[in-house]
């Protein structure tokens, strides 16, 4: 299978790239992204012979079907990385919550959020890379709280591959920065920075535009990669648990196969999102996706109205704030799919120039067959986590904003699959707040106040958190990143 680009090709890169050249350059032409050439169709009878197979099985055939060059060995060892959650039988439990309601829990990987799901295979598939070409590449990150802890744990002691991770000091919960800060390996360096997470941003930019940084890398025969979801080694991965939630709720007896579902998505850059359009399209019997946002609602705008439009907004801080984002990136790949490279060149520039853009009629009805959205703000995510905890389901702030999304556009008598993309844990003092109106607890005592309200333990790994020592001590400013960055390269 070859890639190709979403805003057409510049006659000086390849117009068309195997998987391996995609995910270690990922930047296309026009600064467009890659996308898979067309979709293998899998069909129904891909699911009829994976009814009773196990995740890995599923998702080695899948992977398979995308004819990848990557060796069959290293994909193996890249799933392999599965049996480290916390059933190795069944990765990705999926837990009926109400009558047609069933959530799709996505964290149970070592830090406890979704991003583990496509960066955990992922670091085995680029390190190999990197390996056997005898390359060295530096991931730069900045992160405002999964992330980052992802990519450090999938990188940690890899070969040929640094990472250097960007926070904002203050702007993250405590257990994320814990996960980040007690990472101690010599490929891995952690910087915290006096400012927020647009700071931390900016200051990455900084450093890719720096000429003395990147002669430094030249020297040292170092290439950037990425590891945020414009890389399509992430939506490979991301596309075989939509599958695996759809043959779940078949096995569990509540639907034949063949029969329509709603997927519903906690949404920020659409990585998530764009792995259940692909699975649609490769045959997955969905009647809608439903795209759940919070206060930061440009999605549920854009999906409303066929308006993108960023003009007098700003991100602003919510309780889910693994979505606190107005730039999407992968909107761009659904452009592509449902518009063609053309289209997609130009309202991206749009987007750039103006800061808005606004699709057709025609453009709008054919996104409206696919996506449905609506956005949950803070009030009302506490009280769907107060009203499901009530029922029996603990939940995190980013997977309660989907139950608004289903109250609005999940009318037909179908079941929805809930995407939970975080542990309780991660953001405890909101859902503490939320069972008990405590206020502003520090994590540690929310922690213990949710463990007792819900009379379960603290997961282990959570609770050693607070007392590992501290592995990556840097604070600084801004302007002393790149002196810290090129120290550590
Ligand atoms: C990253 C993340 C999201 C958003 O996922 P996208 O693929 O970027 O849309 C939602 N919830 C949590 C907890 C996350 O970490």
């Amino acid at each position: 299978m070859q890639f190709i680009e979403t805003r057409g090709n510049d006659g000086q890169r390849s117009a068309k790239v195997n998987f391996s050249e995609a995910i270690l350059n990922p930047m296309a032409s026009f600064g467009g992204l890659y996308v898979p050439e067309h979709l293998p169709d899998l069909g129904l009878g891909f699911l009829e012979a994976h009814r009773d197979t196990d995740y890995k099985t599923l998702a080695r055939d899948v992977l398979a079907a995308f004819e990848l060059d990557i060796d069959a060995a290293v994909i193996d060892q890249a799933l392999a990385l599965y049996d480290g959650f916390d059933n190795p039988k069944a990765p990705v439990p999926v837990v009926r919550v109400m009558d047609d309601v069933w959530v799709s829990e996505l964290y149970h990987g070592p830090t406890r959020a979704f991003k583990d799901m496509a960066l955990q295979p992922f670091g085995v598939v680029l390190s190999d890379l990197a390996q056997k070409r005898g390359e060295h590449y530096l991931i730069l990150a900045a992160t405002s709280g999964d992330t980052g802890p992802a990519t450090l744990e999938t990188f940690k002691n890899r070969a040929n591959v640094k990472v250097a991770c960007l926070y904002p000091d203050g702007g993250t919960s405590d257990v994320q920065r814990l996960q980040m800060v007690t990472e101690d390996a010599a490929n891995l360096k952690v910087i915290g920075i006096h400012g927020d997470f647009d700071d931390a941003q900016a200051a990455l930019k900084n450093l890719l535009n720096s000429s003395t940084f990147r002669e430094q890398l030249k020297a040292k025969q170092t290439m950037l990669s990425a590891a945020n979801s414009v890389n399509f080694g992430r939506i490979i991965f991301q596309q075989i648990y939509h599958i695996h939630s759809y043959l779940e709720l078949v096995r569990q007896g509540a639907i034949r196969i063949g029969d329509k579902v709603y997927l519903d998505v906690p949404s920020g850059n659409f990585g998530n999102a764009l792995g259940g359009y692909y699975a649609m399209k490769m045959g997955l019997p969905v009647e809608k996706i439903l795209i759940a946002s919070n206060r930061n609602n440009v999605l549920t705008d854009w999906i409303n109205t066929g308006r993108y439009d960023l003009r007098d907004r700003n991100v602003v801080g919510t309780t889910s704030p693994a979505m606190d984002i107005l730039k999407s990136s992968n909107v761009e790949r659904i452009l592509f799919d449902l518009f063609g490279a053309e289209r997609t060149r130009e309202l991206m520039e749009q987007i750039d120039r103006d800061r808005c853009y606004a699709l057709t009629g025609t453009e709008l009805d054919a996104l409206q067959t696919v996506f449905a959205a609506d956005y949950c703000d803070d009030d009302e995510g506490k009280r769907y986590i107060s009203e499901m905890f009530n029922r029996g389901y603990l939940m995190d702030p980013h997977t309660a904003t989907c139950f608004k999304a289903r109250a609005t556009h999940a009318d037909k008598p179908i079941p929805t699959i809930i995407y939970s993309t975080a542990e309780w844990t991660k953001f405890s003092p909101t859902i503490a707040n939320a069972l008990t109106g405590e206020q502003d607890s520090r994590d540690i005592d929310a922690l213990k106040s949710i463990a007792s309200e819900a009379n379960l333990p603290i997961p282990a790994r959570i609770q050693g958190l607070f007392d590992l020592p501290i592995a990556q001590g840097t604070v600084i400013d801004k302007a002393d990143i790149e002196r810290d960055v090129l120290a550590f390269l």
